[in-house]
């Protein structure tokens, strides 16, 4: 007999379970209604869309689209992935399976045991999970409603740092969107310390007002691995994402990603390219923005209404994406409210799960993407309701 948790090399007792997922099982009880989970919207997958496509790779190029293929990814797919990136060639381009993925490989490739990542905080849980597989230590980052603060970013690079992570646009979880101005000082101030950022950018697309900023990796593809993906825009199901950056950036990356899982699904590849090109991601994008936007108008409206009157909560106005970032007062403890939550008939994932250092439980996670109009509406009075009596 072997004893596998003592046998277990000594990472694995860093990879803790997420947070969110024990909370998204509790919600499936019953009558909850769930703001927890960051899920796409279902009813708005491309479902035809995506069957007459694969019916087209499959009577056009079948076997090629079954058969092993290159590490990199699909060199039509990676031409596809740069056009939408100024100064990002096709061969900087690593198709990935998932975004989650491309952190991991990079957490791979540039992190050593005691090496400090600048995270915002709150950020990614996932994000937080993928590095500390590699066994190391985060810096936070101040965060307000302009994105990752600078001169907070300028002291933690001056105590030390290896990389940046950073979710410009429509932050998970709060919301936020990096402005402009601090977009040029981030990529100036990696530059100056000759320290690389990772910019992670699922939600990029999917903007309800505003004019879009240029990516990080658009101002400076010397200093940044860019990760976008498909998952928010067609289907999280195909796992098919990419990295962006030099080609010398992302040579270790591939050999890891090699060693990993040889290469990303290529019938997948094939298949979102083959819908891509037929035009209906546009069309989906829009349809996607329509449809978040107008929950996010209605959560919005619904917390003005039911949370305005409770003294010190305060919450963020996105601009695009899936997510609300409320804070209560100071000490207002969001983990011990989650149950009495669940108990009434809403769920939320409270904030401390995105904080590194897992200390501030003033704030939660609302997830506007998969509620109804009326839930909405029913679920913000109710947590209104708890958050009156605690
Ligand atoms: N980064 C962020 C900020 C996310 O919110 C998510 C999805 N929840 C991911 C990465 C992972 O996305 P993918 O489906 O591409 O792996």
């Amino acid at each position: 007999m072997i004893a596998w948790s003592q046998h277990a090399a000594s990472r694995t007792s860093r990879l803790r379970p997420s947070a969110i997922r024990e909370i998204l099982k509790l919600t499936q009880r019953g009558e909850v209604i769930s703001f927890a989970g960051g899920l796409p919207a279902p009813d708005l997958f491309p479902v035809a869309a995506i069957r007459e496509a694969s019916e087209r790779i499959l009577s056009k190029r079948g076997a090629v689209s079954l058969q092993y293929s290159t590490t990199e990814g699909d060199p039509e797919l990676r031409a596809w992935v740069a056009s939408r990136y100024a100064g990002v060639r096709p061969e900087g381009v690593q198709i990935v399976s998932g975004s989650q993925q491309g952190l991991d490989l990079v957490g791979k490739c540039y992190l050593d045991p005691g090496d400090v990542v600048a995270v915002a905080a709150p950020t990614y849980p996932g994000a937080l999970r993928a590095f500390e597989a590699y066994e190391v230590r985060f810096r936070a980052v101040e965060i307000d409603e302009d994105g990752m603060v600078p001169e907070s970013l300028a002291e933690a690079l001056e105590s030390g740092v290896k990389l940046i992570y950073v979710i410009p646009d429509f932050d998970n979880p709060t919301g936020a969107t990096l402005s402009l101005p601090r977009r040029h000082a981030i990529v100036d101030l990696a530059r100056a310390h000759g320290v690389p950022i990772l910019e992670d950018s699922p939600y990029s697309d999917l903007r309800f007002e505003g004019d879009p900023l240029p990516y990080l990796v658009d101002l400076a593809p010397d200093v940044v691995i860019h990760a976008g993906t498909f998952s928010k825009t067609m289907v999280p199901g195909f796992r098919l994402a990419w990295l962006a950056a030099t080609p010398e950036a992302l040579a270790p990356v591939t050999r890891a990603k090699q060693a990993a899982d040889l290469h990303t699904s290529t019938f997948t590849q094939m298949l979102a390219l083959e819908v891509a090109r037929g035009g209906s991601l546009d069309g989906q994008i829009a349809k996607v923005c329509e449809h978040y936007g107008s929950r996010r108008d209605i959560m919005l409206a619904a917390l003005d209404r039911e949370l305005a009157g409770v003294s010190g909560f305060r919450w963020t106005r996105p601009h695009g994406g899936m997510f609300i970032w409320v804070s209560g007062p100071d000490e207002f403890d969001t983990t011990s409210t989650a149950h009495a939550a669940i108990e009434a008939g809403v769920a939320y994932v409270p904030g401390e799960a995105f904080y590194a250092d897992r200390r501030r439980t003033d704030g939660l996670r609302l997830s506007y993407s998969v509620a109804s109009p009326e839930q909405i509406e029913v679920g913000i009075a109710r947590l209104a309701a708890i958050f009156r009596a605690a």
